[in-house]
């Protein structure tokens, strides 16, 4: 079983030593998280690596992979959603200096040099609910299908020509 994470980190001394921290992140503290699903006390598994862009920024590359259960909208019972993802965060100390980075980067402001792990997580999950809970395929939806089922008017037999792959070859043998 992966180890717990810690709740602060000191982001730029990590990113000097270019390390890599990984375990995982219990969901049930995740306030705003909490609202939005439906009592998701599990675990997320996250890996942090820290490191520098090529042209030098200090940066957090991160994955996560989990499930939240949420309410579909649609059956109103619960549908897991599925976590799994990577993303990269430039550290910047202001406003201002995220603003002058370019518009492909996404950057993270790092307040008092640190960086609590469950609120640099918990953004990066808000970000990836859907705005509307579904399940693919709702069981009460198969089943009222199921039980309104009418065999549908057998499709007319398209006339397409059946191409035999051999057709040609016969009329080679059938030349000679
Ligand atoms: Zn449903």
């Amino acid at each position: 079983m992966s180890k717990r994470l810690p709740i602060e980190i000191y982001p730029y001394r990590l990113i000097e030593q270019r390390r890599i921290l990984n375990g995982r992140l219990n969901l049930k503290p995740l306030s705003r998280l909490q609202e939005l699903t439906h009592h998701s006390d599990g675990y997320v598994t996250v890996e942090m690596t820290f490191g520098r862009t090529d042209t030098g920024l200090p940066m957090i590359s991160s994955s996560l992979s989990g499930s939240v259960p949420l309410l579909c909208q649609r059956c109103m019972h619960t549908v897991d959603h599925v976590f799994n993802k990577t993303w990269q965060l430039i550290l910047v100390n202001s406003d201002a200096e995220a603003a002058l980075l370019s518009t492909d980067d996404e950057a993270w402001i790092v307040e008092d040099d640190k960086i609590f792990i469950q609120d640099f997580i918990e953004d990066e999950l808000l970000l990836s609910l859907p705005v509307v809970a579904k399940h693919k395929q709702c069981d009460v939806d198969a089943a009222a299908q199921r039980a309104s089922f009418k065999p549908e008017t057998p499709q007319r037999a398209r006339k397409t020509e059946t191409k035999n792959p051999f057709a040609s070859l016969k009329k080679i043998f059938e030349d000679k």
